[in-house]
């Protein structure tokens, strides 16, 4: 743990570094407790299809509010999990929450797909593909309402790791989609369109956020679309707040939005609502 903390003996650590260490302890205990007790929760962010105007699917993003040390936002509570392992089973938990959600709807006749966030340690298990294949038939959720989104980051090792892609064609053939997410922002390499069974691109928000301030961003998203288009792959804006970025998202042709001017990440029945409201 000193190397972690960047430091050559305890002696040089900071008190800084002293208290995020015992955060992280502190989180990493907290954490193994919620996930036993099944005290984290799923919220859902609805993405909008800009061609028919209608709400296709939503992203599952986990939330956690502990006891003891309060909310922990996944930006500081997902690297963590990444690190000590516990990511495996935050997936677990929200997969089988979003095929059990997923079916629900499916079942009262609401047309919803459920997009999952999953890192690419969970895909370093060999049997990952076998269980979330188990989650949908325990579950009754088809395979086409699950979509699962890897980052550039994911990708990147996925290629030295050949497994990883066998498992996601093995989903694939299921009927699960695979988006690539945060584009842009990381590692990103045009190969891992052609490598890789990605059928939707999901634009970073960092370039949304951008967009009305640069002409130069606006070039860039428009490229990306026409690029994603060319390859045969939907585009989805993510982080879109404004009327005026979705004018322009429009005006480009980007295939589907979700933001915050569609609405925050909600419970599943705001969902129901969201949806009822649309009719
Ligand atoms: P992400 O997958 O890129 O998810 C989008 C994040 O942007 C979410 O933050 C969402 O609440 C936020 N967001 C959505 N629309 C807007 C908007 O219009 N404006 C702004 N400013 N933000 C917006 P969240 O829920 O805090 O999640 C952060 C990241 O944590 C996610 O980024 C994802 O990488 C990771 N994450 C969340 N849930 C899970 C999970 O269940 N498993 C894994 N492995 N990662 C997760
Ligand atoms: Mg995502
Ligand atoms: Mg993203
Ligand atoms: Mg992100």
């Amino acid at each position: 743990n000193v190397r972690e903390a960047g430091g050559n003996n305890i002696a040089s650590l900071s008190s800084k570094s002293h208290k995020a260490l015992n955060r992280k302890s502190l989180i990493e205990k907290r954490l193994l407790l919620a996930l036993d007790q099944k005290n984290l929760e799923v919220l859902y962010q609805p993405q909008l299809d800009l061609n028919s105007g209608e709400i296709i699917a939503v992203e599952a993003l986990v939330r956690w509010e502990d006891e003891e040390i309060g909310v922990v936002p996944p930006d500081e509570l997902i690297p963590i999990a990444e690190e000590t392992g516990l990511i495996n089973d935050i997936g677990s938990f929200v997969i089988e929450e979003a095929c059990k959600q997923a079916a629900l709807w499916n079942e009262r006749g609401v047309n919803l797909k459920i997009s999952i966030n999953l890192s690419v340690r969970e895909f370093r298990d060999k049997n990952m593909a076998k269980s979330i294949l188990n989650t949908l038939s325990q579950t009754n959720c088809p395979a086409s309402l699950i979509q699962i989104e890897i980052t550039e980051k994911f990708a990147l090792e996925a290629e030295a790791e050949s497994y990883i892609i066998k498992q996601m064609r093995l989903l694939e053939n299921e009927g699960i989609t695979f988006v690539l997410d945060d584009f842009g922002t990381g590692y990103a390499s045009f190969r891992y369109m052609q490598l890789l069974p990605i059928e939707i691109l999901k634009i970073d928000q960092m370039f949304i956020h951008s967009l009305m301030m640069s002409e130069k961003t606006q070039r860039l998203i428009k490229g990306m679309v026409q690029f994603a288009k060319s390859m045969n792959i939907t585009v989805l804006a993510e982080g879109v707040e404004t009327e005026e970025q979705l004018q322009l998202l429009k005006e480009f042709e980007c295939d589907i939005i979700q933001g915050f001017l569609i609405s925050k990440p909600v419970n599943a029945k705001e969902i129901k609502k969201l949806i009822n409201n649309q009719k």
